[in-house]
C-alpha cells in the first residue's frame, strides 16, 4: 500500500512509518516538525538523542535498502497543500498521528488551550474534507485515546466504541401519551468524559469521523489507544540515528516512561494524588503492529467507523510505582495531583478485536526492567531533573493551593 504517515516524526509515528516500510508498504512522512519546536519552547528534550528528520530517513536507507519520503505539510493550517499531496500521492491509506498530544500541556494555559483545540480538530477536518475532495478512496486510521472515556467505567467494559442502549418512553413523538410505554433500541457512541483540553479534542474528533463516514461513505478506523509505554521497536533500534523520542518531562512525559527515567536517575516515583487513578497500556512494539493489523482489516465503503480498543493492559498508578520501585530499587513518594479528576477509579476495557486478529502483547513486567537499563539509565546523563515536576494545573483554584480532588 501507498500510505501517508501524519505526524510521522513523532512518538508513536516515526516507529510505525519504520515498521510499515520495513513491511514492503511504500511511506510518506508529514510532518510539520511542531513537537521539536515544543521541547525548545519548553526547554525540554528527548531523554534519547533524536537525529533530525533528514538524518533519520537517510539512516533508514542506509540500513534498510528502503526509501520513506517526507513532506513538511501543516495539516491544520495548509489544506490546500494537504488536498494537492493527497492527490499527487495517490494514497491507498493514511495513519493520523497529527495532533497535540500532552493532557498538562493543553492544560497549561489559555494559549496552549487554544492552540491544542485549533490544532487537533482543523488537522483532522482537513484530513477528512481533503480525503472527499480529491476523489480517491483512502482508508483513514486515526490515533484517538482510552481517555475520552474520562478515565472510569460504570460498572461494565468499555466496549470498543458502541453501546447498545434501550430507552423507555410513556410519549410518543409528539408528545401525545402512550397507553402503553414503547421501547427503542439505539447503537450511540460510548458517552465520553474527556478530562482535559487534549481530550475533548479526540472527543470532538470522533464526532467528525461519524459524520464524515455517513455522508461521504469515507472509510475509517479509529485506534482508541491506552498510554504507550517503552521506546525502541525492532526497527529504531536497529541503529543509534533510528532511536525513537522519550519524553520524561513534567508536560510531555506519560507516567511510565516518566517513571522509568525516575528510577534511572534515582529520582522518587512521584505519584499524583493517591495514585489511585487507574490508566490503560501498550507498549510501543504493540502500537506499530496494531496499526498494521488496522490497516489490513479496513472497514468497507458506507461501513461506520471501525473502533478498536488499542491497550493490552490496565494497571492503577500506585501498583505500577510500587512495581518498579522494586524491580529498580527506586523510591515512591506521593505529590498534589496537578489534575482535576476523581482520585480513584475503575478502568475495565474490552480488547478483543485486536487480540482475534493476532496481537501477541509484549508484557509490562516482563519489558520494564530493560527499559531501564538499557535506554533510561544509558542516557541518564542527559536529564534534566528540573523538567520532571508536572507544573501544568488543571484548574485557578489549584493554584490558590487548593487540592484538585476537592
Ligand atoms: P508526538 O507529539 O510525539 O507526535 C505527533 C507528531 O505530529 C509530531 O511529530 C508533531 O510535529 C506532528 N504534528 C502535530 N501537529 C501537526 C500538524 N498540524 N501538522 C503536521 N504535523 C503535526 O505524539 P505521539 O505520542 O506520537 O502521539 C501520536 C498520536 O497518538 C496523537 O494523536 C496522540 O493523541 C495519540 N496517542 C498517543 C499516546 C501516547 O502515549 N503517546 C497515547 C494515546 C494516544
Amino acid at each position: 500500500m501507498k500510505i501517508a504517515i501524519l505526524g510521522g516524526d513523532g512518538f508513536c509515528g516515526w516507529p510505525t512509518a519504520l515498521h510499515l516500510s520495513a513491511q514492503e508498504h511504500d511511506i510518506v512522512i508529514v510532518d510539520n516538525l511542531s513537537r521539536r519546536r515544543i521541547d525548545e519552547e519548553l526547554g525540554a528534550e528527548s531523554l534519547t538523542p533524536i537525529a533530525s528528520i533528514e538524518e533519520r530517513l537517510s539512516a533508514w536507507e542506509e540500513v534498510s535498502g528502503k526509501k520513506v519520503g517526507f513532506a513538511n505539510i501543516d495539516v491544520a493550517q495548509d489544506y490546500d497543500g494537504l488536498l494537492q499531496f493527497i492527490i499527487d500521492e495517490e494514497l491507498d491509506a493514511i495513519v493520523h498521528f497529527a495532533e497535540q498530544r500532552a493532557a498538562p500541556y493543553s492544560m497549561k494555559n489559555s494559549r496552549t488551550k487554544r492552540y491544542t483545540i485549533d490544532n487537533n480538530v482543523n488537522a483532522t477536518g482537513n484530513v477528512l474534507t481533503a480525503i472527499v475532495e480529491s476523489g480517491r478512496d483512502v482508508h483513514l486510521v486515526h490515533l484517538g485515546t482510552m481517555g475520552v472515556y474520562g478515565y472510569g467505567t460504570a460498572g461494565m467494559k468499555i466496549p470498543e466504541g458502541y453501546l447498545d442502549i434501550e430507552v423507555t418512553t410513556d410519549e410518543d413523538e409528539d408528545g401525545n401519551q402512550l397507553d402503553e410505554p414503547t421501547r427503542a433500541q439505539l447503537q450511540i457512541l460510548y458517552p465520553t468524559n474527556p478530562g482535559s483540553v487534549y481530550h475533548l479534542t479526540k472527543v470532538l474528533d470522533q464526532n467528525l469521523f461519524a459524520y464524515y463516514a455517513k455522508n461521504d461513505a469515507l472509510r475509517i478506523t479509529d485506534l482508541h489507544q491506552g498510554i504507550v509505554w517503552g521506546t525502541n521497536t525492532r526497527e529504531t533500534a536497529m541503529d543509534e540515528r533510528l532511536i525513537n523520542r522519550f519524553d520524561y518531562d513534567g508536560d510531555y512525559g506519560t507516567v511510565l516512561n516518566r517513571f522509568l527515567m525516575q528510577a534511572a536517575v534515582g529520582y522518587p516515583l512521584t505519584v499524583h494524588g493517591t495514585g489511585g487513578q487507574t490508566r490503560a497500556f501498550i507498549h510501543i512494539q504493540d502500537t506499530v503492529r496494531c496499526i498494521q493489523i488496522a490497516l489490513e482489516n479496513p472497514p468497507a465503503a458506507g461501513e461506520r467507523v471501525k473502533i478498536f480498543n488499542q491497550m493490552t493492559e490496565t494497571h492503577r498508578v500506585r501498583d505500577l510505582a510500587n512495581l518498579l520501585g522494586k524491580i529498580a530499587d527506586a523510591e515512591v513518594e506521593l505529590v498534589p495531583n496537578p489534575r482535576n479528576e476523581a482520585p480513584e477509579n475503575e478502568l475495565h476495557v474490552k480488547n478483543d478485536t485486536f487480540l482475534d486478529l493476532g496481537l501477541n502483547p509484549t508484557k509490562l513486567e516482563e519489558g520494564l526492567l530493560l527499559e531501564v537499563t538499557d535506554i533510561a539509565r544509558k542516557y541518564a546523563d542527559r536529564a534534566d531533573r528540573s523538567k520532571i515536576p508536572a507544573t501544568s494545573l488543571w484548574t485557578a483554584k489549584q493554584s490558590a493551593g487548593v487540592p484538585a480532588s476537592v
